[in-house]
């Protein structure tokens, strides 16, 4: 199979054939359509995120057809399914016992300790894999897979937060803020400083209020979400939410987080992060979707272009989100 491999982070992904992998006894083979193109893929590429499996197949939000199942695996062939970020878990550890299998400490995850979906095919393990309904094409589907995903369960952190605001509106914040405002909720989105036309788009899917994140906003937030990596913006968005609001920083790396007065953090305002997902979250977040009814803003590109694909994520020339198209 054709497949786009990381040999050594830091360097760019080169095209190779490989043998194409079998499933494990509890494991499927999935035809990849589409795999979207995540900032976690970026930070693998990068060197930012340690110890990935190497070489290695990036990518995590993928969606395909299963065309051949293990031994004891019950999914059906032809079955249209997601494959996330996370991959395995142990099943057995207090954190996978108390509902939290995000944190497991055994879990591998799809695109950086196994092999992801930049590729023709991939080996999922069934118990992961989200079953995906009619409506939306492959292509629109596939950012679900974690920026659907991750922004929900940010989301969800926010508790019943009126107004919200998004720092950096990307591929997550585009499917969230359709989301919170099927759900009454006030968007203000936070741009790089200047992007005018970053701001027309996120005006453009219903925030009342969108400006540089170097601005303040109009009116006190209830909550902030922090999709962009880079961590002066947890002071800039203590400062935008009022007392007892929440601060959620969504992404798997950030800059430095530089020191702030503690005037900015007390009136009980919190500070916390977004680890992975749970299967949880994908089945609550995939019966959600279709009824806002979310649809995604991609840009597409072919495999081979994974490399162009990343460098647009990086410089910020997307609008919503890339998407590789895998199918020969
Ligand atoms: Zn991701
Ligand atoms: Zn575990």
């Amino acid at each position: 199979m054709r497949a786009m491999i990381l040999e050594e982070q830091g360097k760019p992904l080169v095209e190779r054939s490989v043998d194409t992998p079998s499933p494990g006894p509890r494991e499927v083979l999935v035809k990849i359509s589409a795999c979207a193109v995540c900032r976690t893929d970026l930070h693998v590429c990068d060197g930012d995120l340690e110890n990935p499996k190497l070489p290695l197949i990036p990518g995590h939000e993928i969606v395909g057809e299963v065309v051949a199942v293990g031994k004891e695996a019950t999914l059906e062939m032809g079955a249209r399914v997601g494959v996330p970020w996370l991959g395995w878990t142990c099943g057995e550890c207090e954190y996978c016992s108390r509902e939290e299998e995000n944190l497991c400490p055994e879990a591998r995850y799809t695109g950086y300790t196994r092999d992801g979906g930049f590729a023709e095919f991939v080996v999922a393990d069934e118990g992961y894999c989200f079953p995906l309904a009619e409506g939306m094409s492959d292509v629109e589907a596939a950012p679900l897979l974690c920026a659907g995903l991750i922004g929900y369960r940010s989301y969800r952190k926010t508790g019943k937060a009126k107004k919200l605001g998004l720092y950096g509106f990307g591929a997550a914040a585009h499917i969230l803020a359709q989301v919170a405002l099927a759900e009454e909720r006030r968007i203000f989105a936070f741009t790089r400083p200047g992007d005018e036309s970053g701001q027309e788009f996120a005006g453009k899917l219903g925030a009342e209020w969108a400006g540089g994140s170097d601005e303040s906003p109009p009116e006190q937030l209830d909550a902030a979400i922090i999709f962009a990596p880079v961590g002066e913006l947890v002071p800039k968005a203590l400062e935008s939410i009022r007392p007892g609001g929440v601060v959620v920083c969504a992404g798997i790396h950030m800059s430095e987080i530089p020191a702030f007065p503690y005037k900015i953090l007390w009136e009980e305002r919190t500070v916390c992060s977004v680890a992975n997902l749970t299967r949880r979250d994908g089945e609550e977040f995939l019966k959600l979707a279709p009824t806002v009814p979310v649809q995604t803003e991609v840009t597409t590109y072919p495999l081979e272009e994974a490399n162009r694909a990343l460098q647009d994520l990086k410089s910020g020339r997307l609008e919503g989100a890339a998407v590789l198209t895998c199918g020969s």
